[in-house]
């Protein structure tokens, strides 16, 4: 509940994704707040993730500051929510999309991230398509400060979590352009070159004018609600250049949470990586109970490849949060709940023990200066490009098959970073 380190011992958690349009009547008509958190109790789940908006931009509570989703027909859901979950002994965590908001985008042009080939997202199918990302160079970010502002003074939950908080792709918008002008005096470069001092210095702006924007963010929250933790979305952290997210995300976060879709070496990786970077304990690691990933919204996964997924994150020490996705006409899936319940009861009886250390015999050093691949020099910073080269990360493929030897031979290993 609030208060101090609501966090420390929460290990079960739980989000349902909903990236629902409102241009049919029907879409979340059927949302229940009751319904919803009778599936939680069900799960056995401690804290709860709750949309305020979703990446269409539509708000879940009666918004001031935005557009509210016309499928909840006026509906408070964000707070009857959070007073439902609260009289259950759950806590909530606000879920607040950042960057990716269709419905900002469509009413301001000029917050639109423009790509090197002059198209905003929604135009050009190699980057996004079906989201409207909106520039944090823009005024975009006095939008997101007001949104956040009217959340903090209005309702009363214990952290929030901002999503997307990275460049989906190389931004050109006459923002980016004028800014990068008015601090180095020169025009964006428009050719990827590792060995190029411009295109290096172009990127060091792109993390740090990210990490303004990220503080900015968490500033608002912290101004208002200095107890409520802040996280954002962390997934990047071991993602390619083209985020622009390194080490600097920590700084903004009480504690680091991605979601994942990778097998189980993958998610050892990751957890170690977490243990590293987290500024507080315990790291999120965040998978979906659709099978293989959120995009399959009808199926689910086994029990017992989610069951080892949950107890891999907890044998990290790390919390543990199951991604749901809700139907659109806002129904959930009680037999999902039943089976998170039984995987939850289990982990439930090992949490007074967790805590402690890891053993760590070797160090693996991952490195934030070599997400990127020689290939990509001399080529233009397209989405195309980008997103051709974007998972061919030669340091990341080197690490995980490090990482992989090292787990063969049971060679207790963890990750080191440089922290800049
Ligand atoms: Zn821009």
């Amino acid at each position: 509940m609030s208060g101090k380190e609501w966090f420390g011992n929460s290990y079960r958690r739980n989000l349902v994704d909903m990236h629902i349009e409102d241009w049919d009547q029907r879409f979340l008509s059927q949302l229940n707040p009751e319904n919803y958190v009778a599936m939680l109790k069900l799960a056995n789940v401690k804290s709860a993730m709750i949309y305020a908006n979703s990446h269409v931009g539509y708000c879940y509570w009666p918004t001031k500051t935005g557009h509210m989703h016309r499928g909840l027909g006026g509906k408070d859901f964000l707070g009857s929510i959070i007073q439902l979950c609260h009289k259950e002994g759950i806590d909530v965590i606000v879920y607040y999309s950042l960057i990716y908001n269709n419905w900002a985008y469509e009413q301001n042009p000029d917050w639109r991230i423009i790509d090197i080939n002059g198209k905003p997202s929604r135009d050009s199918s190699g980057h996004g398509g079906r989201y409207g990302v909106c520039c944090p160079n823009s005024e975009y970010r006095i939008f997101v400060a007001n949104q956040i502002e009217e959340l903090c003074r209005n309702y009363n939950f214990e952290g929030i979590f901002f999503d997307m908080t990275f460049w989906p792709t190389v931004c050109y918008c006459q923002n980016c352009k004028k800014r990068f002008m008015q601090e180095e005096g020169e025009d964006l470069p428009t050719t990827i070159d590792w060995n190029d001092p411009h295109w290096l210095k172009f990127q060091k702006k792109r993390e740090k004018w990210l990490s303004e924007f990220t503080e900015m963010a968490t500033g608002v929250v912290k101004k208002i609600r200095p107890e409520v933790t802040v996280e954002h979305q962390s997934s990047t952290l071991n993602g390619p250049w083209k985020y622009g997210v390194t080490s600097w995300l920590t700084k903004h976060c009480d504690f680091v949470d991605g979601d994942f879709y990778g097998e189980f070496l993958h998610q050892s990786f990751i957890c170690k990586l977490f243990y590293n970077l987290t500024p507080k304990m315990p790291f999120v690691y965040s998978t979906s109970i659709c099978y293989p990933g959120l995009r399959d919204h009808t199926t689910t996964k086994p029990k017992e490849l989610l069951r080892s997924q949950a107890f891999l994150a907890i044998a990290h020490n790390g919390a543990f949060l199951i991604i749901d996705a809700i139907d659109p006409l806002g129904t959930m899936e009680k037999r999902r709940y039943q089976m998170v319940g039984h995987i939850y009861s289990e982990v439930s009886k090992y949490e007074e023990h967790l805590g402690g250390e890891l053993c760590q015999d070797v160090a693996v050093y991952f490195s934030f200066d070599s997400k990127f691949n020689h290939n990509e020099n001399g080529k233009s910073p397209s989405p195309e490009v980008i997103n051709k080269y974007s998972w061919v990360l030669p340091h990341l493929d080197a690490v995980l098959g490090c990482t992989g030897t090292l787990q063969t031979y049971h060679v207790p290993f963890g990750m080191v970073t440089i922290k800049n």
